[in-house]
């Protein structure tokens, strides 16, 4: 029953909310953001996801950031795959806004298929929003991960692939244990795993404390896993940490569960990026 599937690692590196105060390794410049990403893919990721931030260091959908970080990456000749969010908090809930980086050549973007509560404000995301950030993702051939922050988002989910916007098999990231959605857990993960369409591949994505647990729940259960200090900021109690060390845990860990870490190029594969 062990899953040998090879192991994606999704690294991301900056999120809505870090800042220098909370974590002096931040990656907020375009600079500073492909810097990690270059030192995570050399030390096992195969996926970034990516957030920008503006001038002020708030988070924004701003297209032209984005085009700078895609460009740096191709310049550096990093090899990983570049998912771009449509969640920046901030900016007004369209398609215009939220979605204004969709038509970059990436493989992929994230997609909330629901609507939650971050701790200071409304992951929002309405049926018409969603609906469109899918159409534009499907019109340029980015493929959505979908990022759940409750079970009931993987139904948002099915509903778009019925409307045909979303294309199956679906590639989920379940996030857990932001505050006000779905606890990490290990009741909760299976919960969750087994919620899925058949058919499925998935990430897990284990905020703050849930970080290790999840990420080794996630592992076993023959899921793929998300790091980085968009989703934790300190490595153990009282110790900040980079987004390397982050990456870098994740490998010793599958090393350990005996599970070997993808390449780029497998993890393609297994996302059915090669259409
Ligand atoms: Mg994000």
């Amino acid at each position: 029953m062990f899953n040998k599937e090879k192991l994606i690692i999704t690294i991301a590196p900056t999120g809505n909310v870090p800042t220098k105060e909370l974590n002096p390794s931040s990656p907020l410049s375009v600079d500073e953001i492909v810097a990690d990403i270059k030192k995570c893919q050399a030390a096992g990721a195969a996926v970034a996801h990516i957030h920008v931030r503006d001038e002020d260091l708030k988070p924004t959908s701003d297209r032209s950031l984005f085009e700078q970080v895609v460009a740096r990456i191709e310049e550096e000749k990093i090899d990983i795959i570049v998912q771009l969010s449509t969640g920046a908090r901030g900016g007004e809930n369209t398609v215009e806004w939220r979605g204004q980086m969709l038509d970059l050549p990436v493989d992929m973007a994230s997609l909330s298929t629901g609507s939650s509560n971050f701790p200071t404000s409304v992951n929002a995301n309405s049926p018409a929003l969603i609906k469109a950030l899918a159409e534009k993702m499907q019109k340029h051939n980015i493929k959505p991960e979908i990022e759940i922050f409750d079970v009931g988002m993987i139904k948002g989910a099915e509903f778009m692939a019925r409307k045909g916007v979303i294309d199956t098999p679906m590639h989920f990231n379940l996030v857990m244990n932001v505050p006000g959605s779905i606890p990490g857990n290990p009741r909760n993960l299976m919960f969750l795993k087994e919620s899925l369409p058949a058919g499925s591949t998935f990430t897990v994505s284990g905020i703050g404390k849930s970080q290790v647990q999840m990420t080794t729940m996630a592992i076993l259960l023959g899921g793929h896993v998300r790091t980085g200090l968009e989703d934790v900021i300190e490595y153990s109690p009282g110790v900040p940490a980079t987004n390397e060390m982050l990456v870098q845990r994740v490998v010793r860990l599958a090393e350990e569960l005996g599970r070997e870490v993808a390449t780029t190029t497998e993890a393609r594969e297994i996302l059915g990026l090669n259409k």
